[in-house]
C-alpha cells in the first residue's frame, strides 16, 4: 500500500496532509527516513513511525461531532500552545482528527474521526457538503450586497462559488445583524473574507450544520457520536 494511503487509513491525517508529513521528513519505515511519496509499505510487517511514534491501522472507526467552543484550535498543536479541540475528546481511546478546520475564534459543529478515507473524501473540493453558519455581522447587508454575496465575490485571487446569505435578525440600536450563511467551499476564513468583502465584517461566527448533520442539543464543549445513518449519509 502507498505510504500516504496507509497513514490516512490509520486515521492520522487525510491523504493530502499525509503527503505533507512525509515530505517534511517526519516518517520512518523500519527506522529509515522515507520522503518518497511513491513508497510502498507492507502493512503486515513494516513499522511506520511519525515523529518517532509508531502508527497502526485502527480497526474501530469512530465518528463524533463536537460543539467547538471559541478559543480552541483545530490542529493538534500550535506555536502559541493554545488549547486544542483534541483536549475536549480525551476520553475517546482512538486517535481522532477533525475533518476540515474551524478558526480559533469560530465555534460550532466540527466532525472528528479516525477514518482517513472519509476525511479525504469530505475535504476534497468535489465532495464538499454545504456548510451552514450563523454569523453576527456589523451592520445589515442590503439587497445589492446580498446579491453580490450570492453571485460570488472576488476575495484575494479567486471568485467564490455561489453562496447564500439571509438576514434573520437585526439589532439597529447596536448596529449588527444575525445572518444565516450557506457555503459549499471550505477555503481558509472564507465566511469572514466574504462578509468583509461586502463591508459587513463578522463579529462572531458559529457553524450550525454540515449537510444534514446538525448539532442538535449539544452544549458548547460537548460531543456526541454520529448515528449510523449520519455516517452512511457522509460516506
Ligand atoms: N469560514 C470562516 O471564515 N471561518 C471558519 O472557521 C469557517 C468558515
Amino acid at each position: 500500500m502507498r505510504i500516504n494511503k496507509y497513514i490516512a487509513s490509520c486515521g492520522v491525517a487525510s491523504r493530502r496532509k499525509a503527503e505533507e508529513i512525509i515530505l517534511d521528513g517526519r516518517v520512518t519505515v523500519n527506522g529509515k527516513l522515507v520522503t518518497e511519496l511513491a513508497f510502498n509499505i507492507d502493512e503486515e510487517k513494516d513499522i511506520v513511525e511519525i515523529d518517532g511514534e509508531q502508527i497502526g491501522v485502527e480497526k474501530n472507526n469512530v465518528y463524533i461531532v463536537l460543539n467547538k467552543p471559541e478559543g480552541y484550535i483545530t490542529t493538534v498543536k500550535d506555536q502559541f500552545d493554545r488549547p486544542s479541540v483534541l483536549d475536549l475528546v480525551k476520553d475517546i481511546d482512538e486517535r481522532v482528527y477533525p475533518i476540515g478546520r474551524l478558526d480559533y475564534e469560530t465555534s460550532g459543529l466540527l466532525i472528528l474521526t479516525n477514518d482517513g478515507d472519509l476525511t479525504y473524501k469530505l475535504t476534497h473540493p468535489k465532495h464538499e457538503v454545504d456548510k451552514t453558519y450563523m454569523a453576527i455581522v456589523k451592520g445589515v447587508p442590503n439587497a445589492q450586497e446580498i446579491k453580490n454575496f450570492e453571485e460570488g465575490l472576488y476575495i484575494e485571487d479567486y471568485k467564490t462559488a455561489p453562496a447564500k446569505i439571509k438576514v434573520v435578525k437585526i439589532n439597529e440600536e447596536k448596529n449588527y445583524s444575525i445572518c444565516q450563511i450557506k457555503i459549499h467551499e471550505g477555503r481558509n476564513r472564507q465566511v469572514r473574507k466574504m462578509c468583509r468583502a461586502i463591508n459587513h465584517p463578522v463579529l462572531r461566527l458559529k457553524r450550525s450544520a454540515m449537510g444534514k448533520i446538525v448539532l442538535k442539543d449539544l452544549e458548547v464543549g460537548q460531543y456526541r457520536h454520529l448515528t449510523k445513518e449520519e455516517v452512511a449519509y457522509l460516506k
